[in-house]
């Protein structure tokens, strides 16, 4: 047995290698390569993506987890051997069951139709993606079809970035959300805008980057085991539990871009660092899902670093940087600028409470897709509309409107958005279970302290890895299924107070 749990590992251990060489060339190619590098980036990574691909669906993988798994009664559910097998057998019958001449027509389509969209959106053009998102359609049909048995055809989609998660119960926690939200969207909508002009001034891009630097080491970023870099689109990426990077983007006229994308990425790579060491090399060495990786940038931007008590502590610091600029304005005016509403046409620029609405309706859209119930043709007519619906504005074109998101224009429509929104839920559930035990956090941030809230999110999340679902982890944190109230709650309490809603 324990020889096989060594050939196991030994196996496993290349494919993490192959993935860690992979992502280095991926964050090369979106930091610092020369274009010139761009096809043999190419041919290189689409190297290292087939090679692993054959490991990870190797017969021999299979037959080793079967003998493994039948003397697997011995070990405890909560054991890392008996999480180990689970992820690995996930792994291996994901990979297995799709054909590897699917996954490279998938490949090829879905840079064929990246290609397309990258000039389509500035020139508001929608007919020229219709055709290959139809095909996308198809094509992330026939992917779902690979695992029959399903309810929902969106729950295999799903499974990919949120193992466990089914259309039904996402769609269930959406429709309480979205019920809340939309109007007390209305209601925020109709009082005065707030005046956010204090972040829009120029602000010295060094002083900016250094900054947000002081506050992530002070949430517990590790700088011996990372670093950050700038780039386009910010991200964050893990060759090892030793070095996990993540990359910035800073705006000189808008002082929230660097400042929240450094915090937001921050909150992912403290979540990766803190993964226990002894899974290195094991595909337990990776976040749970997408939305409890997204449940680790939210907690750390908006719970924590958009909360009254962090600014009460770092506005002084951030005045003595920029004095011209914020040293006459009131770090409450800073506050509400900070955490302004605003019904807007873009889902990456949206705040805490609009946000949720663009990513509803966008997984209520894919789904309408893969169903057939809704044509291509018809799509941006149905965005529009759900635009007007729930959050009372209409997209002028389809560039800021259908358009303006890569997900549906590079490969594959179904269960791409979900893992936002469950993120901002469970960033509330794990933040109300850790003041649960702790009811000092909050004033420790208030004077810039974070080890008590950082290392319950370690104990009770990092630290375990891939080893629990989502689901799992919540109901052994907090002892209940996972549920919008804490996280509605908390948007009553705050923004309730900030807009003086009753
Ligand atoms: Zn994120």
């Amino acid at each position: 047995m324990e020889k096989r749990f060594t050939e196991l590992k030994a196996r496993l251990q290349e494919i993490s290698d192959l993935g860690g060489a992979a992502a280095v060339l991926d964050w090369d190619q979106s930091t610092y390569m020369p274009n010139g590098g761009a096809a043999a980036r190419g041919r290189q990574t689409a190297l290292l993506a087939r090679l692993s691909h054959e490991n990870q669906t190797d017969p021999a993988l299979g037959r080793l987890l079967d003998e493994l798994e039948k003397g697997a009664d011995n070990f405890p559910y909560d054991s890392d051997e008996a999480g180990l097998l689970r992820v690995a057998r996930h792994n291996f019958e994901k990979a297995s069951k799709i054909p590897s001449s699917f996954v490279a027509i998938l490949n090829e389509h879905a840079s064929e139709s990246y290609q397309v969209w990258t000039t389509a959106r500035p020139e508001n053009d929608f007919k020229a993606v219709a055709p290959f998102l139809e095909k996308t359609i198809v094509l992330s049909r026939q992917l779902a079809d690979f695992f029959p048995g399903y309810d929902n055809i969106m729950d295999p989609l799903i499974d990919f970035p949120d193992p466990g998660m089914k259309a039904a119960s996402v769609g269930k926690l959406f429709d309480e959300l979205r019920e809340a939200l939309v109007p007390m969207v209305a209601t925020i909508a109709a009082q005065e805008p707030v005046d956010e002009s204090c972040l829009l001034q120029a602000f010295s891009v060094d002083d900016q980057v250094a900054f947000g630097v002081e506050v992530i080491k002070a949430f517990g970023y590790d700088f011996e085991r990372g670093r950050q870099d700038v780039s386009p689109h910010p991200f964050t990426t893990s060759f090892s539990i030793g070095d996990v990077r993540i990359t910035t983007r800073v705006k000189e006229n808008d002082l929230r871009e660097a400042l929240f994308s450094t915090l937001h990425e921050a909150g992912h790579g403290v979540y990766e660092q803190g993964i226990n060491t002894s899974f290195e090399g094991l595909p337990l060495a990776d976040g749970t899902s997408s939305g409890v990786h997204e449940s680790q940038s939210r907690l750390w931007e908006n719970i924590v670093g958009r909360s009254r008590g962090f600014w009460s502590f770092f506005y002084p610091k951030l005045q003595a940087i920029f004095p011209d600029q914020l040293g006459d304005v009131e770090v409450e005016s800073f506050y509400k600028a900070i955490n302004k509403v605003e019904r807007s046409l873009i889902r990456t620029d949206a705040d805490e409470l609009t946000y949720n609405l663009h990513v509803m309706l966008r997984f209520d859209l894919e789904q309408a897709l893969l169903e057939g119930e809704l044509a291509v043709k018809d799509l941006p007519e149905a965005w529009n509309t759900r635009y007007r619906d729930d959050l009372g504005i209409t997209p002028p074109d389809d560039r800021d409107g259908v358009l303006q998101d890569v997900h549906w224009y590079a490969g594959r429509v179904g269960g791409l958005f979900q893992g936002y929104t469950i993120g901002n839920v469970l960033s509330a559930v794990f933040y109300q279970s850790a003041l649960t035990s702790y009811p000092s956090i909050p004033d420790e941030i208030s004077q810039g302290k974070f080890n008590t809230l950082y290392d319950w999110m370690r104990d009770n999340i990092y630290q375990h890895g891939k080893k629990y679902t989502a689901n799992e982890l919540v109901e052994r944190t907090t002892g209940d299924p996972m549920n919008v109230e804490p996280y509605l709650e908390y948007l009553r309490v705050k923004f309730g107070d900030i807009y003086s809603l009753d």
